[in-house]
């Protein structure tokens, strides 16, 4: 089921009080179900020691959010700057923060150096000397090109811009080694948004092969491998979800193999983003218009500012309208924003309950790389974001963006390179 029946259950009764008091849009984030579905990762790993998951910052990047996850003992998955001044303002710091960069600029290593430091986990042997100062312990992203073929989502890993390749690795540590590291570990991430937990079993059965062989061939005990994110979740009603009592049975069974031919085990990391929040939040928008004219367009008071996954994947996000029923009063409709781009839709030709103006209509499973996504075309303003407390209340946790914050990049002290001043010799 999209949405945790839990969350629609607390949520619907208060809903329209929600909507009065704060106003719509808003994202509205379900805490006592975060906190569920991290204690269930929790309690499917305890069997490995030193199990750790990264949360995916950019998935939800709230430090509301982040102060949440940090409670239940995870790190924090990041990929910029920006996302690492956030994990850090809940005082997250040292081997709580992976940072996973791609293309990376050498200021970004250097702010990462900052502050106690992280876990760099490298996307590429030219970064090795890069980095200004090589951390004791460092983390290589491994790209398996043709030994696996992807899933539709993420394509093919010969494609994929990320990672060292099978050959690169071995290069890889040696130089680390040699420039200082002495602490090691191993990332991949080849699925995204996958239900069949036999990816991430594969994963971690692949890196644990590259760990055993690379660690035999240097006597290096590898400290972690990191299992990345892409944990899928059932955006639609007839969509099952994955099975995390059978993904972790059959890692920790692959670990413990691992231990009785080398002696020892690595921990295990990940940075699941979507399966820790999507379920957890949802969009919350107003009917404002009905358009009758080759099809039936319901208009809400939302756009792609808050949500782009329909737009640019064409994702399925589950809808409902609270306190109409399915079964009831339906009609086939779209339901659009106000962009003008017509892949402005959060739904296509789908059979909803008979909305009409001012009903309120519930986007499920934004809980990650929702809000994060949005953007400003079209001036169209990123919305407010809520949290539903475990107790009961509900708070603000992000204001929604205003025409001074879309103005705030316009109006500067002027900058101007003279003509007369500019050396066109060089064409
Ligand atoms: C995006 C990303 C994640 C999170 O992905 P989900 O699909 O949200 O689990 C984790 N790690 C890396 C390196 C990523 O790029």
């Amino acid at each position: 089921m999209p949405m945790s029946t839990d969350f629609e259950g607390r949520l619907t009764p208060i809903l329209a009080d929600i909507a009065s008091h704060f106003g719509t849009p808003f994202h509205i984030y379900d805490e006592a179900g975060l906190k569920a579905t991290g204690e269930q990762l929790i309690t499917a790993f305890s069997g490995l020691a030193g199990f750790k998951e990264y949360f995916a910052v950019k998935a939800l990047p709230n430090p509301r959010i982040l102060e949440i996850m940090r409670k239940m003992g995870f790190g924090f998955d990041c990929s910029s700057i920006p996302e690492l001044a956030l994990s850090r303002k809940t005082g997250a710091t040292g081997d709580e923060i992976m940072f996973s960069s791609n293309n990376t600029h050498a200021g970004e290593f250097a702010v990462a150096a900052r502050n106690g430091g992280c876990i760099l986990n490298l996307d590429d042997l030219s970064l090795i000397d890069k980095v200004p100062r090589m951390p004791e312990l460092i983390c290589f992203r491994y790209n398996p090109g043709e030994r696996r073929t992807g899933n539709a989502i993420i394509g093919n890993p010969v494609e994929s811009k990320y990672g060292l390749t099978h050959d690169q690795l071995p290069l890889a540590f040696d130089r680390a080694r040699e420039r200082g590291a002495r602490r090691f570990g191993l990332h991949a991430m080849v699925a995204s948004n996958e239900r069949n937990y036999q990816y991430m079993v594969e994963t971690a059965r692949m890196l644990l092969d590259m760990v055993e062989s690379i660690g035999r061939d240097r006597s290096i005990r590898f400290e972690f491998i990191n299992i990345g994110g892409g944990l899928g979740i059932p955006y639609h009603p007839d969509d099952a979800p994955l099975d995390l009592g059978a993904l972790s049975t059959e890692i920790k069974a692959l670990f413990r193999a691992f231990e009785e031919r080398n002696g020892y085990m690595p921990r295990l990391y990940m940075e699941s983003g979507r399966y820790m929040a999507g379920p957890h939040g949802v969009l919350i928008t107003r009917a404002l218009n009905r358009k009758e004219i080759y099809r039936t367009y319901v208009g809400v008071d939302a756009c792609m500012s808050a949500l782009m996954r329909p737009g640019i994947y064409g994702a399925y996000h589950h809808i409902t309208v609270p306190g109409k029923q399915a079964g009831g009063d339906t009609e086939i409709v779209d339901v659009v924003g106000s962009l003008c781009e017509n892949n402005d839709k959060f739904a296509i030709q789908r059979e909803l309950p008979r909305i009409v103006d001012g009903d309120l209509v519930c986007i499920h499973d934004t809980g990650a790389h929702g809000y994060s996504m949005g953007f400003n075309y079209n001036g169209r303003l990123r919305p407010q974001e809520l949290l539903l407390h475990a107790d009961g209340s509900v708070e603000r946790i992000r204001r929604a963006e205003t025409l001074s914050d879309y103005m705030a990049t316009l109006f500067f002290p002027p900058d101007r390179l003279d003509a007369n001043k500019l050396n066109r010799s060089a064409t």
